[in-house]
């Protein structure tokens, strides 16, 4: 598993990129079409929908 940076930018299905923090504690949907991007596992951000595109320190 990858070390990942402190913020990163993740692209939805629809097309919207929004920035979201690796140590999210709650669930992010899509500013856009409210589909779930990111939901925490273990004190971890999981990305369940769109892709990574960036990763920040
Ligand atoms: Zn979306």
């Amino acid at each position: 598993m990858r070390i990942m940076g402190k913020f990163m930018k993740v692209k939805c299905e629809c097309g919207n990129e929004q920035v979201t923090s690796e140590n999210a504690a709650t669930r992010v949907k899509c500013r856009v079409c409210n589909k779930p991007l990111i939901e925490p596992k273990g004190g971890k951000a999981v990305v369940v929908g769109g892709t990574i595109v960036a990763e920040m320190e």
